[in-house]
């Protein structure tokens, strides 16, 4: 049987090594992995770690996914929507304080009012942040849900900035079983994975960086299933990958089916981005907010194990407390200021640096659309 330093050091691997490796705990195993993807990281990507400052500008959501707590049967959670003027104001802040790019996410609306709300948006961030140190404005990336190919198009143009155009769309799991039975309450089908893959496909031509992911430690979820989603990741050939732990959160449907113990569902998080990152080495891939759920420096074990990328929540305080998709969300009452400096030090500790006034796009899409 092959070593773990042995299967660390190659660049192709078969299903067994990728399962192997997802499952390794002994701590000398886990320091091989973890630095090997670490390098790899810093060989393929440089050692600058981007922020993207997360506006999470609306709660509201047509839809019912059964592990989220702000889906639309939940009625304990109050809803809010931004003006346009505060998200404006978090996107001019974000622009004047170094990161080169946002993030603007919500709920999943598809009436005409949201869309041309988001268009709106979009067009005044554009011409709000184009500016000598951000020539093409900010770097902007929706996460808005599944949409028409034309909705993904209208959104793209009025973003106005090609070279920092970005769209995620988290699969959740590549288990198709298990992907229904997050999706489809009772009596209902919403969601199908082969119409999310679709809709990856229409990011993609509507010309978008396209970044997906899955939860990692669902209930009834297997490692096999875990290196399938690895698979998926490649066959989608995918841009960015955002992925994080399961949590359960208050309100969700899926509350009574539990959640893995704290300490292995960290390990198996950790595990997996190594993994990715070894497998896919020049995919940008963020170290989800999740982590930090989990533990403290959760996000700094996110980038020591491949992660380059870090989403400062950077939402008016007022309204954040109200986007818990799962339960102890971090940095609910912090100043995005104050974020900035965790953040930093962060970074730093893990042996990197901030990459600051930069659109940082992914370095496979570069290659993809032979920027490089
Ligand atoms: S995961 Fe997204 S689409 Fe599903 S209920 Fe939550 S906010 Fe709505």
């Amino acid at each position: 049987m092959k070593s773990i330093q042995e299967i660390v050091t190659q660049t192709e691997f078969s299903d067994e090594d990728i399962i192997r490796l997802l499952s390794v705990t002994d701590k000398n195993e886990v320091e091989i992995l973890r630095q090997a993807a670490f390098d790899r990281a810093t060989e393929h990507l440089g050692n600058q770690v981007y922020y993207r400052g997360l506006i999470e500008f609306s709660n509201i959501c047509t839809l019912d996914c059964r592990y989220c707590g702000i889906r639309k049967s939940n009625h304990d959670v109050p809803r809010y929507e931004l003006e346009k003027d505060h998200i404006v104001s978090a996107a001019v802040w974000a622009a004047e304080n170094g990161y080169g790019s946002i993030c603007l996410q919500a709920g999943e609306r598809r009436d005409p009012k949201f869309v041309d709300f988001v268009i709106d948006v979009l067009e005044t961030i554009h011409e709000k942040t184009v500016s000598e140190t951000l020539p093409n404005g900010l770097g902007i990336t929706l996460s808005l849900g599944e949409q028409t190919l034309e909705v993904y198009e209208a959104w793209a143009k009025a973003a106005g900035n090609p070279v920092g155009l970005r769209y995620l769309l988290r699969f959740e799991t590549s288990n198709p079983d298990l992907f229904d039975h997050l999706h489809c309450a009772p009596g209902k089908h919403e969601k199908g994975l082969e119409r999310r893959y679709a809709a990856l496909a229409n990011l993609r031509k509507a010309g978008y960086q396209v970044g997906s992911g899955v939860m990692i430690g669902l209930p009834g979820q297997t490692l096999e299933d875990l290196c399938k989603d690895i698979r998926t990741f490649q066959k989608l050939d995918l841009d960015m990958i955002g992925m994080g732990p399961y949590i359960t959160s208050a309100g969700a449907d899926m509350l009574g089916e539990g959640m893995m113990e704290k300490k292995a569902l960290m390990r198996l998080s950790l595990n997996m981005i190594a993994v990715t990152r070894l497998v896919i080495p020049d995919v940008n891939m963020a170290a989800a907010t999740a982590l930090h759920a989990l533990e403290e420096d959760g996000r700094e074990q996110g980038i020591r194990h491949g992660c380059n990328v870090v989403m400062p929540n950077i939402t008016p305080r007022i309204v954040r407390k109200n986007y818990q998709l799962y339960a102890n969300k971090p940095f609910i009452e912090q100043e995005p200021s104050d974020s900035n400096h965790y953040l930093q030090n962060c970074i730093e500790k893990s042996g990197r640096t901030v990459g600051l006034n930069v659109l940082g796009s992914s370095v496979h899409w570069l290659k993809r659309v032979k920027k490089i």
